[in-house]
């Protein structure tokens, strides 16, 4: 995620802050500051740290089981509005995602229960305050933060865990697609009932309300275009009219490609076949950091540079996304076919869509 500054490893998963949190943290200090003075400032902006140390602890839960399964986190971002885990993939199996996700609001509920064995006899159980009066109400406030945080979160619909825990549950009787289905329909019912009923009680409700009903829209949307890309071969979606590039040919060359056609991204072939890919990320960053006679084999991109053409979209689709790639040459018995790039498997998915193929194929 762009913005975000690199914090350092917990667990070898990279842990990450976007700017606009210190934003936050920036925004609750003067909001607090010109009523109640600068200690208060200070304790207010401790307890959000507080607060996302905890959203924290509930990410690395959420990554640490996520492991278990051989899916590994790539990183955790803190955001204003909570932490996101970026996985490779997510399991898909029912038990592997009931087990993923329901750790996390488990884990709030640990820290309340840690920090009520330990301090609640003396601070008690509170409702979460910037400015506090005492010790007591900031340790109150903490612990009855992780309460709700676990509540919130077991919420049945998506992007909350409770919505994967509740697609978990029906993916045990039904297959995925259609438990996604499901569980998308239960969250927007629960969504729209947030989005009345907090039009006339509480804003907040109405928002998170929203919230919710456009998280579980796109989880469908991402679900189906899976399901639709499994059952694709590369070599139905790929490119077939494409220009390639020498490993010794200079930037300058692929810039006239680049410049005079439509094509974004070159299979790179040379002796043995397809050595890399420059993709358009590539040629555009080159141009200032190298020059434009720098030989295209010192700027191209060798790993995940080609695939069968029987390999399924959905499996390009991720390990494109996955590491950071917009394309890769399509290889059958050593000679390139064609090129199947990010924008070309969107395209392919519109125009079948439009056609209405999409929706029957199942
Ligand atoms: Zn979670």
């Amino acid at each position: 995620m762009g913005w975000s500054v690199n914090i350092g490893k917990i667990f070898g998963i990279n842990f990450r802050i976007h700017v606009t949190f210190f934003l936050l943290l920036f925004f609750i200090f003067i909001s607090v500051l010109p009523q109640h003075g600068f200690q208060r400032a200070l304790v207010a902006t401790l307890f959000i740290c507080a607060v996302f140390v905890c959203v924290l602890i509930h990410e690395i839960g959420h990554s640490l089981i996520a492991r278990r399964f051989g899916k590994e986190a790539k990183s955790i971002t803190l955001l204003p509005i909570g932490g996101v885990a970026t996985m490779e993939e997510m399991p898909e199996k029912p038990a592997q995602e009931i087990a993923m996700s329901i750790i996390g609001p488990f884990i709030n509920l640990l820290i309340a229960g840690v920090l009520y064995l330990f301090i609640g006899h003396w601070a008690g159980v509170g409702v979460p305050n910037l400015t506090p009066d005492s010790a007591k109400g900031f340790f109150a406030g903490l612990i009855g933060v992780n309460i709700m945080l676990a509540i919130f979160n077991l919420i049945p619909a998506f992007p909350m865990d409770g919505g994967r825990i509740l697609r978990g549950l029906l993916a045990i009787r039904l297959d995925f697609v259609r438990a996604t289905t499901a569980a998308v329909f239960i969250g927007q019912a629960i969504a729209t009932f947030f989005i009345f009923f907090g039009i006339f009680f509480n804003w907040w409700l109405a928002i998170i309300g929203l919230f919710l009903y456009i998280g579980a829209g796109s989880e469908k949307q991402q679900v189906l275009l899976m399901s639709f890309l499994r059952q694709v071969p590369a070599s139905e979606a790929m490119t077939t009219e494409f220009q390639t590039l020498r490993p010794d040919e200079p930037l300058r060359r692929a810039l006239e490609h680049f410049h005079h056609g439509c094509q974004d991204d070159f299979p790179v072939i040379g002796e043995a076949g397809v050595e890399g890919v420059l993709t358009r990320g590539r040629i555009l960053a080159s141009i200032h950091e190298k020059g434009l006679e720098v030989p295209v084999s010192e700027i191209m991109d060798r790993t995940f540079a080609s695939v069968d053409p029987k390999m399924p979209l959905d499996d390009i689709y991720k390990k494109l996304l996955s590491s950071r790639k917009t394309a890769v040459a399509v290889v059958d018995k050593g000679s390139v076919k064609g090129m199947v790039c990010l924008d070309g498997i969107s395209r392919y998915f519109m125009i079948k869509t439009a056609m209405g193929k999409a929706a029957t194929m199942k």
